[in-house]
């Protein structure tokens, strides 16, 4: 396997201008020859098939919701990130592209992150253009807001439903085409396979989730857009729907997956509440611009939060980073919070949480600013914890949300297997190993507007439109692989639910492939992972049967791809022999206590080869440069 990231050459401010000019085109006229699959109608699927059918190509794009408006990205609530420096507070370009590398801890490719950085602009003035309803100043500009690992204001915001806002506008733009003709949408459709043939992909297996049918569409270029990975937790803030499937069984037939150890855990979520819990809440980290986060210095403090006075608080973010106080970037706050629960100043019921106080914000601004600001989000705290935040301060603490890490893409955004294009969540991304709050819906609509509609051209103008065709044979053989898949679900018949497997692999996880991982915790689930899987097929019970509507064989088919990808996170994060963003070995550290990068061991991308259920992958490097953004100790004091 050979890894070329295909960075052109010439200063990073150049780039992608020189590049979109050497990137061959498809002449107007032909782009209705090719056919083109996106799998994935959230942010970044929706708004490339989208511009893909308005270029002029015949798309076919697939969702396993029963429409493409209730996509995973409908949840976003605080914001997306831009360049604009509206308020005038010494943003630009630069600013946003040195901010991503740094919060990302000089983990991901420079070349990647300045492109988003200079495109950011550009989606904004999309979104506006489809009518998004982003916040405004009483003076009509575009409003703004801060986020975590930022000292400016760049986030544009809808209320706390930016995801939704932006996700109808892309939805609009796909609607449009599908009204066209130009679109064929495929809801309720799960891809379960890629067909590669000649080394190149040429189309996907899917299984219609109503009737279970299993059908096969082939295509010049096929494009997954398919999210995250952090269910693989079992507990999450991410939709239950949310899975590694399809770029897990893409890496089975050859795409690289990068750094997949990289997880995000977000500070602000609400604590869980007992064991019987099936997902976690965010509270969206806008809450971090004006609420305060605090624990009692006094350990084991039962006290009600009021009757704690102000100088028996410990507004530890604030101590330990006076610069950023409670805007550090999430990596940092969520391990400190930790650290908090686990030296015993965790408050309520369960001792699980901190506070994230709004009394001093209320004071200074009223409740009705505030509400204004972060209604919806306090009306949805309230309904899920029957407390009211304008009266006593929320309880967070964190909960796996992102996942840094995905198939390996070049600059084209092309995985290591030719003709598949992968974007938003589902690529490895710009984020390094810690993504900045509003950065990933900036990304996915980068990715979807503005840069997969210029390189996949590149590749279809190369490859010509040659004839395709599902009738293969390499067709029938995944097929049937995916068949008999199925039917080994159905017949194993045994006695333990699916989640029950789910909820153990993600304990296993949690605990030592979570916030913290130590060497001993990793081979610990090195070895306790396969035994779990040998377990889930001989013992696990699907109820129900192909032909209808099942969703405990849909979830089972994602938990047996969560029961091999887990154990690829942990090798990954045991190779790595470092602390960095998210992935914070506890063997590495600073006095401080802060991430202790080994830059001259592992500035690289660790992109792992497939090798075989159980066998141990096989690690390829891509090794990171920084020129623009120098390498150094990130500090947010
Ligand atoms: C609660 C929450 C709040 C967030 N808030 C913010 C925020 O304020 N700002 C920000 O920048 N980011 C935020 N994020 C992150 C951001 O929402 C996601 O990273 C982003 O929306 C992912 O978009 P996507 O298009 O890549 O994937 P998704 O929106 O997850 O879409 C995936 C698509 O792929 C389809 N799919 C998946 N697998 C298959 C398959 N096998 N077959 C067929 N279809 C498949 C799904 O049906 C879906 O259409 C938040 C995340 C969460 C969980």
């Amino acid at each position: 396997m050979q890894l070329d990231s295909k960075v052109p050459s010439g200063p990073v401010q150049e780039k992608w201008d020189k590049h979109r000019f050497d990137l061959k085109l498809v002449n107007p006229a032909n782009k209705r020859k090719y056919e083109v699959i996106v799998v994935g109608s959230g942010l970044a699927g929706a708004s490339a098939a989208a511009s893909l059918a308005e270029l002029g190509y015949n798309v076919k794009c697939f969702c396993f919701q029963d429409s493409s408006r209730r996509a995973h990205s409908i949840a976003a609530q605080g914001g997306i990130n831009a360049a604009k420096n509206y308020p005038n507070d010494g943003d630009s370009i630069w600013r946003l592209f040195y901010d991503t590398v740094k919060g990302g801890d000089y983990r991901a490719r420079e070349a990647n992150v300045y492109r988003l950085a200079q495109v950011s602009g550009n989606i904004i003035d999309q979104c506006v253009a489809q009518g998004v309803p982003f916040a405004r100043e009483y003076g009509g500009l575009l409003d703004n807001r801060s986020f975590g690992g930022a000292q400016v204001s760049r986030t544009f915001y809808a209320r706390g439903q930016t995801g939704q806002q932006l996700l109808i506008g892309a939805y609009h733009a796909l609607a449009k085409q599908v009204g066209i003709g130009q679109v064929k949408m495929y809801p309720r459709t799960e891809m379960l396979d890629v067909v590669v043939e000649d080394g190149r992909a040429r189309g996907i297996v899917v299984r219609n989730l109503v009737t279970g049918k299993i059908e096969s569409h082939a295509a010049h270029a096929v494009v997954l857009g398919t999210g995250g990975y952090s269910n693989v937790f079992f507990l999450s803030t991410n939709a239950k729907g949310c899975n590694v499937t399809a770029t897990w069984r893409a890496h089975k037939r050859g795409a690289a997956f990068a750094n997949p150890c990289f997880t995000q855990i977000h500070p602000t979520c609400i604590p869980p509440s007992g064991d019987y819990q099936s997902k976690l809440t965010l509270m969206s980290e806008s809450l971090r611009n004006d609420g305060r986060i605090w624990v009692p210095q006094k350990q084991k403090d039962d006290r009600r939060p009021g009757d704690i006075p102000e100088s028996e608080r410990d507004y530890y973010l604030e101590r330990l980073y006076p610069s950023f106080g409670n805007l550090t970037p999430r990596d940092i706050a969520s391990r400190r919070a930790k650290e908090m629960v686990d030296t015993g100043h965790g408050v309520g019921e369960l001792h699980n949480g901190v506070y994230l106080d709004f009394s001093h914000a209320i004071e200074r601004l009223g409740r009705k600013v505030i509400s204004e600001r972060y209604g919806n989000l306090f009306e949805m705290y309230q309904r899920i914890t029957g407390d009211d935040p304008y009266e006593v301060p929320m309880r967070i603490y964190p909960a796996p949300h992102y996942t840094m890490g995905g198939l390996w893409v070049d600059y084209n955004l092309e995985s290591t297997v030719p003709g598949l294009f992968v974007i938003g969540e589902a690529n490895f991304s710009d984020h390094g190993a810690n993504r900045l709050g509003a950065s990933a819906l900036m990304q996915g609509l980068a990715d979807g507007y503005f840069v997969l509609p210029y390189t996949i051209g590149d590749y279809l103008a190369r490859l010509g439109p040659i004839g395709v065709s599902d009738d293969t044979a390499a067709f029938r053989a995944v097929e049937s692989e995916v068949t008999n898949k199925i039917e080994k679900l159905l017949t194993v018949n045994g006695s333990r639910t699916v989640d029950s497997f789910h909820r153990e692999l993600g304990k296993i996880l949690w605990e030592n492939c979570g916030m913290g991982r130590n060497r001993d915790g990793l081979k610990e689930a090195i070895d306790k992972i396969p035994l779990l899987r040998d377990q889930f097929w001989q013992d696990v019970k699907v109820t129900g049967r192909n032909e209808d509507l099942n969703q405990t064989l849909e979830k089972a088919g994602r938990v047996a791809d969560f029961l091999e990808f887990g154990e690829l996170m942990c090798h990954d994060a045991l190779h790595r022999e470092e602390s960095c963003g998210g992935h914070f070995r506890e063997e590495y550290q600073t006095e401080e206590g802060e991430a202790k990068r080994n830059d001259d061991e592992f500035a690289y991308v660790a992109a792992w080869e497939y090798t075989g259920v159980g066998a141990k992958p096989t690690l390829h490097k891509e090794p990171l440069t920084f020129e623009d953004v120098p390498l150094s100790q990130r500090s947010y004091k």
